[in-house]
């Protein structure tokens, strides 16, 4: 196995570790004078760390940037700021932010929700769909985490329209597993015939000549 740094992400690959499979970031590396160098781990997710010797790490590519860079960030923020001009709080939510995406906080995003990691209770992940969070703020109509999944959710709109579809899709009809595994075509395709309505019937007895002709001969027969 090659030489791995701090920061490595990686994934234990030793089937005796507790952690079998789990994917984490190599925390310290230690060198020994004769040996290979060993590892400590922490897992995704987990405040704790756990030494790893030599070979049982597998080198993880670094994790795809799924969210905006800095300055796409900064852009966003701006248009959530002014389509909330005129509430102070989702002004200052968003500078707020911008600073906390600016620290590579660990999110796991999608359409439906994001999940952030706390960074002050270990292991604790914050759950929000943009209107509600799990958080200590919820409370409060805005929290960085609301925000960030907004940010999170334009960007996708902007990029990838289609990927945007696809991830509705899964988390809307989980039990459709065909349509989820359809190419973004067929998704695209399938989600506009969904979204197709029949043609609109008149039910408003005022645009209905049947149900007006039938009120006029009960008033008629009234007066008759
Ligand atoms: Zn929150």
């Amino acid at each position: 196995m090659q030489q791995l740094t701090t920061g490595a992400r990686v994934r234990i690959i030793n089937p005796m570790a507790p952690d079998f499979h789990r994917a984490g970031r190599v925390d310290a590396v230690h060198y020994a004078a004769s040996d290979s160098p060993s590892y400590v781990v922490r897992p995704d997710g987990e405040s704790y760390c756990r030494p790893y010797g030599g070979g049982e790490l597998e080198l993880l590519p670094p994790p795809t940037p799924a969210g905006p860079d800095t300055a796409t960030t900064a852009l966003l923020a701006s248009a959530f700021k002014l389509a909330h001009m005129a509430d102070a709080a989702a002004v200052r939510g968003a500078d707020n932010t911008v600073r906390y995406l600016s620290g590579a906080p660990i999110l796991d995003f999608d359409a439906s929700e994001t999940r952030a990691l706390s960074e002050r209770k270990a292991g604790t992940f914050y759950v929000t769909d943009g209107v509600h969070c799990t958080c200590p703020g919820a409370p409060h109509v805005w929290c960085k985490h609301r925000i960030a999944h907004r940010l999170q959710l334009a960007h996708l709109a902007l990029r990838d329209p289609a990927e945007l579809i696809r991830q509705i899709i899964a988390q809307t009809l989980p039990a459709d597993a065909d349509l989820v595994a359809m190419e973004d075509a067929e998704a695209v395709a399938r989600v506009e015939a969904l979204l197709r309505r029949p043609e609109v019937v008149p039910v408003d007895p005022a645009d209905d000549d049947a149900a007006y002709a039938e009120a006029l001969a009960g008033i008629n027969a009234l007066y008759a």
